[in-house]
């Protein structure tokens, strides 16, 4: 008995130098512990005795997103995209005032900048907009709720893909059963496999701004691509003529250009090969706009051999697209972690 004691003393004693060892070495590692331990008066109270904040839903979001802001930002899982075009942009900028347009001094030394600015801003804007904004995420099945023939994944086909059909305009159209979501998803939705949600809407998974674009931020994608064009546009426009400006000089040399304009040269180039670029991207949605359908629905040949019961005319499905007030969010990523604030309940599946 008495040796048992003592060995449970001396593992009590183990276990408080090994807390304490740890304690230390967490401490020195992680600087506001380590401020903690030194000056605990100026701390309010120790971490222990303050109750755990609650967790939100984008805790346990089961999709790939990243959330920033405590779930007020959305981004895809994967940013490189969103850095690349970022970057790209800052570097442009960057070589437009430094190289072409302030050296040498251009008749408008403060117009031809600002306005340069402006475009930056603007494009930046709708980047961010149409890359942090909720695309329309579908809220999922309560997983608590899944009947166990779903969720143990039988292969039966009357459980694992039920059909069910809306009417609308006239045009019956199926809701497809996502089994990741485990819902019947609306009829214009899709789930994207990068992350891995289902999208009100859904275009296509952008990898430039590495984000879906679908119902709630397919107008700032628009209004991307036309603030794109106008800043690459300027870009060109102020390349392309200071080339010409040195190309007129008696002594110039088109490969001349490569050692005395670099800089120049590369913005041209690659402005160039932005407008098209992003040109064509317009036209494609401009014509997708005017038919009121979508990148998927276009690929996937929706509306050929019926018709499409959203279309309202050009000018209409236009306005719809630009103007039509946008839905709130599906879910609610900031509520509390419970199930029925992000997650559909079974009787609306
Ligand atoms: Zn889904
Ligand atoms: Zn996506």
């Amino acid at each position: 008995m008495d040796q048992y004691s003592t060995s449970t003393d001396q593992e009590h004693q183990i276990h408080q130098r090994h807390a304490q060892g740890s304690s230390s070495s967490s401490a020195t590692r992680n600087p506001i512990r380590l401020l903690r331990s030194l000056m605990p008066s100026c701390f309010r109270s120790s971490p222990s005795s303050e109750p755990p904040a609650p967790a939100r839903v984008h805790h346990v979001w089961p999709g790939k997103n990243v959330f920033f802001l405590d779930g007020r930002v959305i981004c895809g899982p994967d940013p490189r995209g969103l850095i690349l075009t970022a970057m790209a942009l800052l570097l442009s900028e960057w070589i437009l005032l430094t190289y072409v347009v302030l050296d040498p001094p251009s008749p408008h030394p403060v117009l031809v900048p600002v306005a340069s600015l402006i475009l930056l801003a603007t494009v930046t804007a709708t980047l961010l907009l149409a890359a942090t904004r909720d695309p329309g995420i579908i809220p999922r099945r309560v997983p608590d709720s899944l009947s166990p023939s779903v969720e143990d994944g039988e292969t039966s086909a009357a459980t694992r893909t039920p059909r069910r059909f809306v009417v609308i305009n006239g045009v019956e159209m199926q809701l497809k059963f996502c089994r990741t979501c485990k819902i019947h998803r609306p009829p214009r939705s899709a789930h994207c496999a990068v992350c891995d949600n289902c999208v009100d809407k859904f275009d296509q998974h952008c990898s430039w701004i590495s984000q879906c674009v679908g119902l709630r931020n397919y107008r700032f994608y628009l209004l991307l691509l036309c603030s794109a064009f106008a800043f690459y546009g300027f870009a060109l426009t102020f390349s392309v003529r200071r080339i010409r400006a040195k190309l007129d000089s008696p002594d110039a040399r088109l490969f001349s250009l490569v050692t005395t304009l670099p800089e120049t040269l590369v913005l041209a180039v690659f402005s160039f090969v932005a407008v098209c670029v992003v040109a064509g991207l317009l036209a494609f949605h401009a014509f997708l706009a005017a038919k009121n359908k979508t990148s998927h629905e276009w690929e996937k040949g929706r509306y050929r051999s019926s018709p499409n019961p959203y279309d309202k005319g050009a000018l209409g499905n236009i306005k719809e697209c630009l103007f039509d007030k946008l839905p709130p969010p599906g879910v609610d990523f900031r509520a509390t972690a419970e199930p029925a604030t992000w997650a559909q309940p079974v009787a609306s599946c």
